[in-house]
């Protein structure tokens, strides 16, 4: 099992996505996903002129080992394109083992620890009868759990909504399934934190009242309030039994979410743009956060995020692992196998990729009834198309960012 090939692979089907396959001199192939939205090119950058040279004539059964080798030898250490980078040789190589042991990887952490994983997905409107109808859409879809976005008197277009110009500038692609633009510059959105706070309280009580006690609900505060913010956010949302109040405040400081929990018994995750357990060290050891929202695409593959969420688990800190559209199918499985195996499984965000990035990406993972799995294909069970990938050439796109009503840059 010596890797003699090599392979990063760009392709733009309905969004930019980034792979590296791997071939072993005895024919077996492995894919990992290393996309990182708005910033692609880096890690193929990282990867093309740093990594690849390294991994040719390695063993691609010493997954451990590629892991310390790719982060210690670098020196420089950490960071979401460097994470990423090693991230897609991890998966590459656990791929390849599933393979070579004629088993799917979930079966290489330990085997299920449950049937299924319980998925949530995005429902939003500009305004109530919008988003009554979006969550409708997604019960009919299957959807058992259910993340709440909506738009803010007073404001334009904000994150999660979406907006006319946005959905037009991407020929049709909704605005809450992709928010990066493809091709020219990045749009501009507004923001007030004052009108979001004393809206969104309205927002859920209407969502209870039309759709009742059971429905777990979750909504994302996408890094924008202060630590006295968040925690007012939090208690006014408690009657409203929230499954979790996500990315409340920018959480790079870890003891700002102190101030938070003092306040509120609302549930909180973060950390989907952690890329690391340093990122964690504080938040999870104090009980600062119930949920550890990383991806396995960002933070170091299958190999460290596991061992994140174990480090969570002592902690009663549970797994809400990143799964937007950004997550190739080869990253989502990945997410799906991990979260199978482990103990502190929470939930998994999952928004289905369109049909030419599944056309893409061959995927044996399955959704039914609200749950998703990663199938019994030996390996992570995801294959790409080569010749179908190069018909989507890299499209440059940018995140939205945000400003305040006197023109300040503030945290999108
Ligand atoms: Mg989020």
């Amino acid at each position: 099992m010596i890797i003699d090939k090599a392979e990063v692979i760009v392709t733009s089907p309905d969004r930019n996505f980034v792979t590296l396959k791997l071939t072993t001199d005895d024919g077996l192939t492995g894919l990992g996903d290393a996309t990182l939205n708005g910033r692609e090119l880096a890690v193929v950058s990282y990867l093309s002129e740093h990594v690849v040279p390294l991994l040719l004539g390695r063993d691609a059964s010493r997954i451990e080992d590629a892991w310390q080798f790719l982060y210690r030898s670098a020196y420089w250490r950490r960071g979401p394109v460097t994470m990423a980078a090693i991230a897609a040789v991890d998966m590459a190589l656990w791929d390849i083992k599933g393979k070579a042991a004629g088993m799917p990887v979930y079966q290489l952490l330990g085997g299920a620890s449950r049937s299924g994983l319980l998925a949530y997905g995005h429902a939003s409107g500009k305004d109530t009868d919008e988003l009554f109808d979006s969550v409708r859409e997604h019960q009919e879809h299957g959807y058992r759990a259910i993340r709440v976005q909506t738009g803010v008197p007073g404001l334009k277009s904000i994150y999660g909504i979406a907006s006319n110009a946005t959905y037009e500038a991407n020929a049709g692609v909704r605005y809450d399934h992709e928010p990066a633009q493809r091709g020219g510059l990045p749009n501009e959105e507004d923001w007030d934190t004052r009108s979001y706070l004393r809206h969104i309280p309205t927002v859920f009580e209407a969502v209870r009242n039309e759709f009742g006690p059971e429905l777990p609900l979750l909504h994302d505060g996408h890094h924008r309030m202060t630590p006295i913010q968040a925690a007012q956010l939090g208690k006014s949302l408690e009657p409203y039994d929230l499954f979790w109040l996500e990315d409340c405040t920018p959480a790079e400081n870890q003891e700002a979410l102190r101030l938070v929990r003092q306040h509120t018994t609302t549930p909180l995750a973060i950390g989907e743009i952690f890329n690391t357990v340093w990122d964690y060290q504080q938040i999870v050891r104090e009980q600062l956060i119930d949920y550890v929202r990383s991806a396995v695409t960002h933070t170091g593959g299958i190999t460290h995020l596991k061992k994140v969420l174990d480090y969570a688990s002592q902690y009663q800190i549970k797994s809400g692992m990143h799964g937007p559209t950004d997550i190739s199918p080869v990253g989502m499985a990945a997410a799906m196998h991990l979260g199978l195996a482990i103990h502190n499984f929470g939930i998994q965000e999952y928004m289905k990729h369109g049909e030419k990035t599944d056309a893409v990406f061959q995927q044996s993972y399955t959704w039914a009834d609200g749950f998703l799995h990663p199938g019994e294909q030996p390996g992570l069970g995801v294959e790409l198309d080569v010749d179908e990938a190069g018909k989507y050439p890299y499209i440059r796109a940018y995140l939205p960012y945000n400003r305040l009503a006197d023109g300040t840059v503030h945290d999108w």
